[in-house]
């Protein structure tokens, strides 16, 4: 009897070479002798998304993003067929697809295109047949037939987006760590797994840098009410489930650390302090596709005032030249950037209801001597701008003052 469908992502480092790829088709098969149907979603080997990035910038690095997307979806090409081919070996099934192929169709944004819509009969018709189906992560397809790729991260949202479609009674994310944990544990061994974390959770410690999952990934998943278990691809034991709601939630105020230090930090002096001026800024960023993280703006003396923002370090370039545009036209002062800072933040629901969260976190950078550039807050989150050579001290002072390892 059939068990139901399970979606599995795994992720670069789970087929970063012939073992491991051989590794991976052993686990799928188990799965599939289990009586499990299985979507399995690969991404590109090892580096290579970020080797075929930097080979880009050699050759042009203000390559075009359609030119970017074609080249950079190659990579989960090649994983996709590798894997079918080693549990062809074992004696299965399956059959490799390309975002394409499937239908993951996306809007034009290239680089970081938006899913549309999602055609599943070619998969249906394919586990029907009873093969295992492989998707290429991180790519779709514009209605023009232009490849387009999902931002990085991207084959966590393919995962999640082919569950959702699929109804799949539950989307694994296989990587090289055995969940998510209180922060990034190559940086702290003290961190501990967490066993169960809620989408909102998840969501605030994935967009302030905890690259374990993709932040849009979670949104998709929140929305839809997508189970998530994140595991280890290099044993069996379980690993962090994301859920709606994580009951009998012990009393914990802070849930975890995250660590974001691909972000800089952009200046503008003497900004004519009238209506209208931060709109015209941040109009003119986001209309070029330019993320902004962090805004500070400081009192107006002289109805002139500073304004300091956070943009991801890869649009730093970009964001400058469009900025001193901006403030020709405003007749504003000079244009400052800083790429030797970085985004330390702590998350946690429970900060809701506590007070005295920031205060404890700004003595904890203060006890190493490092200073807050920047602070910004939401409700379940704050975060500090501070150097980027002190962001892993900070993490773990952090992470030892809010007791996170006990
Ligand atoms: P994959 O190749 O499987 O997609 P990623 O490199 O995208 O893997 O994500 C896994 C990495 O995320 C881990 O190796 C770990 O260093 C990092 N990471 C950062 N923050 C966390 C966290 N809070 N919990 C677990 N891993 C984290
Ligand atoms: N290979 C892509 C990247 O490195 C997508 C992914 O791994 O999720 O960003
Ligand atoms: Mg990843």
């Amino acid at each position: 009897m059939r068990k139901g469908l399970i979606v599995q992502k795994f992720g670069g480092s789970s087929v970063a070479n012939v073992r491991c790829i051989q590794r991976v088709a052993k686990r799928v098969v188990s799965y599939k002798k289990k009586g499990y149907d299985l979507v399995v979603v690969v991404s590109a080997l090892g580096d290579t998304t970020d080797t075929l990035v930097d080979l880009a910038n050699q050759i042009n690095a203000d390559a075009s993003e359609r030119e970017l997307d074609m080249l950079l979806s190659t990579g989960e090409q090649i994983s996709v067929a590798l894997l079918a081919m080693a549990i062809h070996k074992l004696g299965l099934e399956a059959i490799s697809l390309t975002g394409a192929q499937v239908g993951i169709i996306t809007d034009t944004n290239h680089t970081r295109a938006r899913i549309i819509k999602i055609s599943t009969d070619r998969i249906r018709q394919a586990l029907l047949k009873g093969q295992i189906v492989i998707v290429a992560g991180f790519q779709g397809i514009t209605l023009n037939q232009d490849i387009t790729t999902l931002g990085r991260g991207g084959s966590d949202l393919t995962a999640v987006a082919l569950a959702k479609e699929l109804k799949a009674r539950d989307c694994e994310i296989y990587t090289d760590v055995e969940g998510i944990f209180t922060t990034d544990p190559r940086i702290e061994t003290k961190a501990k797994k967490i066993n169960a974390i809620t989408y909102d959770e998840m969501l605030e410690m994935a967009s302030l840098g905890a690259q374990v999952m993709q932040a849009r990934s979670i949104e998709v998943a929140k929305k839809f009410d997508v189970p998530i278990h994140v595991r280890s691809s290099f044993n069996q034991k379980p690993g962090t489930r994301i859920i709606k709601e994580v009951r009998k939630m012990e009393e914990v105020v802070v849930r975890g650390v995250t660590l974001n230090k691909n972000t800089a930090k952009i200046t503008i002096c003497n900004v004519p302090d009238r209506p209208g001026v931060a709109a015209l800024i941040f109009n003119k960023l986001s209309g070029s596709g330019i993320n902004v993280e962090m805004i500070v703006q400081n009192v107006s003396h002289l109805r002139q005032t500073d304004i300091s923002f956070t943009v991801n370090s890869n649009s730093l370039v970009k964001a400058v030249k469009l900025t001193k545009k901006i403030t020709r036209l405003l007749k504003a002062g000079e244009v400052l950037q800083d790429n030797n800072i970085a985004c330390i933040s702590i998350v946690g629901v429970g900060m809701k209801s506590h007070h005295g969260v920031a205060a404890t976190m700004f003595e904890a950078l203060s006890q190493k001597k490092i200073n807050i550039e920047m602070i910004s807050t939401s409700d379940i989150s704050i975060s500090c701008i501070i150097g980027r050579k002190h962001a892993e001290t900070a993490v773990r002072a952090l992470h030892d003052k809010f007791g996170l390892a006990k």
